[in-house]
């Protein structure tokens, strides 16, 4: 059999840290190497299969729709596209009126910039420290790790980082020229950090003193992943802007802005060949029919408090804290968490790092309870 991981190495830009296993195979939270040997997958391509690993309801629409119209150009109307527009504002807060539908989630950042700064004719973003947003010049501009960015300055001009969940810093960093200001409601990359009640309450007070956009970007919490459909709720939450990416469908790729009335932009200020495309939509609508019929969000409620008792019952000593938010889980070590992460796998199972200190499970939110406990064990042997 051949090494695909050699060829990936040969022939792939090297841009990632490799797991050094190939996987073939996805079945609800289970993945399978190219050896058949099994792994329960809590990284789910970092938060994109929500609805677990080839769902046999999207793997029908995604068929269907492919032997019927692939492409379709936003200058055209689709069934499919109207319908998942439609939807995502039935089930969106109550703020956002249109969409806009692109490819990813960094994608969906940049259009929430653009569209920030042709609605208020202001320039300026304020951002949080150890926020994450994507990798395009605009996304990257508004996140915060240097280790991302220095490389490629200069980026674009006009973006404050201010400490996550501190109101004072947020409210000194607002200006004259303050577009928006742009936040994850939890944030992911940066090591599973849930925004306060508190915090949230003086945000929203902030942009409406001021008249700035609030943009929230759930890539990572939308579609049930922190216990509620969107993480907006937990706060009641009325954004301008909602980028949404990752498990918007089922993962076909595909990133959503929704926008509220205070946002006014013209053809030809934006576009996008690919968003939109009546595959995706058709994806899209199979996964949100999933996850509001089998209740998705609240299962990962239910089941992330489960995780919370039987982890924090017998919390070995090398963990700092459990961050945990519906299956949005974060564990902070004391110590490098690499080791770990390779452990776990050698184990079979996958979870994935947020930062230099912080284990991160993003499983599917069908994942059963049987296999929740062998997480848990797999998790309790190898950090004790
Ligand atoms: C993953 C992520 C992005 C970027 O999404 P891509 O599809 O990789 O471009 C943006 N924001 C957040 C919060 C993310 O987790």
């Amino acid at each position: 059999m051949s090494d695909y991981n050699d060829i990936e190495k040969e022939f792939g830009v090297n841009l990632f840290n490799k797991r050094g296993i190939t996987l073939v195979k996805g079945h609800n939270a289970r993945v399978w190497d190219q050896d058949g040997k099994e792994y329960i997958d809590c990284t789910t391509g970092h938060g994109v299969a929500n609805i677990g690993h080839a769902h046999p309801e999207v793997a029908k629409a995604v068929a269907e729709q492919a032997a019927q119209l692939i492409t379709c150009s936003g200058s055209f109307s689709n069934d499919k596209r109207a319908a998942l527009m439609q939807k995502l504002i039935d089930l969106s807060p109550a703020s956002l009126r249109k969409v806009f539908l692109c490819n990813s989630g960094t994608e969906a950042v940049e259009a929430a910039l653009k569209f920030a700064r042709v609605s208020s004719a202001k320039s300026e973003f304020v951002c949080a420290m150890r926020g994450f947003h994507g990798r395009t010049m605009g996304a990257l501009s508004a996140t915060f790790n240097p280790k991302y960015k220095k490389p490629f300055e200069p980026l674009v001009p006009g973006f404050r980082f201010v400490p996550y969940n501190n109101p004072e810093k947020l409210r000194a960093a607002v200006t004259d020229n303050t577009a928006a200001i742009l936040l994850e409601v939890v944030q992911g990359e940066g090591g599973v950090h849930p925004g306060t009640v508190e915090y949230f309450e003086a945000v929203k007070q902030i942009c409406t003193e001021n008249n700035i956009l609030l943009i929230i970007d759930e890539v990572q919490t939308g579609f049930g992943r922190t216990g509620k459909l969107f993480a907006c709720e937990h706060f009641d939450l009325q954004p301008d802007l909602l980028c949404l990416a990752k498990s918007i469908a089922g993962g076909i790729p595909m990133g959503a802005v929704l926008c509220s009335d205070k946002i006014n932009v013209s053809p030809g200020q934006h576009g996008s060949t690919f968003g939109g495309n009546p595959l995706a939509c058709a994806a899209a609508l199979a996964t949100i029919e999933i996850l509001t019929s089998e209740n998705l969000p609240q299962e990962a409620e239910k089941k992330g408090r489960y995780f919370r008792e039987k982890f924090t019952a017998a919390m070995p000593g090398r963990v700092r804290e459990l961050r945990q938010i519906g299956l949005m889980i974060g564990i902070e070590l004391k110590e490098k968490v690499q080791p770990y992460i390779a452990a776990l796998q050698e184990r079979g199972v996958l979870a994935m790092p947020a930062g230099a200190t912080v284990l991160r499970l993003l499983p599917p939110l069908t994942i059963s309870y049987r296999e929740l406990d062998e997480v848990l064990s797999a998790l309790l042997d190898v950090l004790n």
